[in-house]
């Protein structure tokens, strides 16, 4: 198992991709953290791991970062690996642009990443450890109509490389995955209903070259990678999981 003996931060882990990451980290023997602030859920995320430790970490990543490294150090001391995974999506242009809603998706997509990243840094520092960002390919390209969120995760994109280079020489790595669309409950929590999301699935799958959308676990077996020793010359990438829509012209 490439994860064994790992203690691992994984935010966002009580739905969707996060919950994900959290069933292939443990195949791989991960000690987990599992962030989220929805304690149902991160306890329905923690009865679905087989074999493994795991600490539900009741947290806001936009305001508990110390606490999180606080809980995780009391557990299990020491860590080897931060997923930085929850996020949200925004909605609209800049034409009908709601700025509170633009704070709360930099807060969480960006602000947050930093604010537990800088906290956790020291201790990967100690462990040699590993950070996976989970960004979109929504950082990678353009897209129209939807401008915090694209924002958001183009600056996470930097923010993976800049640390990337501030961390190399101390053996830190630091990279992210990309998704294209991905079945999840994100599209729905911005208030997407049932008849309109049909359309919106239907051309997210007709706009990946693959013809088809993502799944979580092809997104979490891209974090485990990143996040192993498998991956151990690998610093500053941002990895697009996305079925081809990164190299398609911006539309
Ligand atoms: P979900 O809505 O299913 O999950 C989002 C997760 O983020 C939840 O576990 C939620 O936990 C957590 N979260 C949100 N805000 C906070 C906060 N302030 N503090 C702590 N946890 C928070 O979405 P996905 O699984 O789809 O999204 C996961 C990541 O994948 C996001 O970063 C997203 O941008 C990215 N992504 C998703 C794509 C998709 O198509 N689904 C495509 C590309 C990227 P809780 O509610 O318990 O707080």
């Amino acid at each position: 198992m490439s994860l064994s003996n790992k203690v691992v931060i994984v935010t966002g882990a009580s739905s969707g991709i996060g919950a994900a990451i959290a069933q292939v980290l443990a195949r791989e023997g991960a000690t987990l953290a599992l962030v989220g602030r929805n304690v149902a859920n991160l306890e329905a995320t923690k009865k679905n791991l087989k074999g493994t430790q795991a600490e539900i970490v009741v947290a806001d990543v936009t305001k508990d970062a110390d606490a999180i490294v606080q809980q995780t150090l009391a557990k299990f001391g020491r860590i080897d690996v931060l997923v930085n995974n929850a996020g949200i999506l925004g909605k609209g242009g800049l034409i009908d642009l709601d700025i509170e809603e633009f704070d709360a998706v930099l807060n969480t997509n960006l602000r947050g990443v930093i604010l537990l990243t800088k906290a956790v840094l020291p201790h990967l520092l100690k462990t040699k450890g590993a950070v996976v960002n989970v960004s979109s390919c929504a950082g990678i390209r353009p897209f129209a109509g939807a401008l915090s969120y694209g924002v958001s995760k183009a600056a996470l994109d930097q923010f993976t490389k800049i640390v990337a280079l501030e961390t190399a020489s101390q053996g830190v790595r630091v990279n992210s995955v990309n998704p294209g669309f991905v079945v999840t409950n994100i599209h729905r929590n911005i208030g997407i209903v049932d008849e309109e999301y049909n359309g919106v699935l239907q051309r997210a799958i007709n706009s990946h070259p693959m013809g088809r959308v993502g799944d979580v676990t092809e997104v979490a077996e891209a974090v485990a990678f990143l996040a192993s020793s498998k991956a151990s010359f690998t610093t500053g990438a941002l990895l697009p999981i996305d079925g081809g829509k990164n190299n398609l012209t911006p539309r």
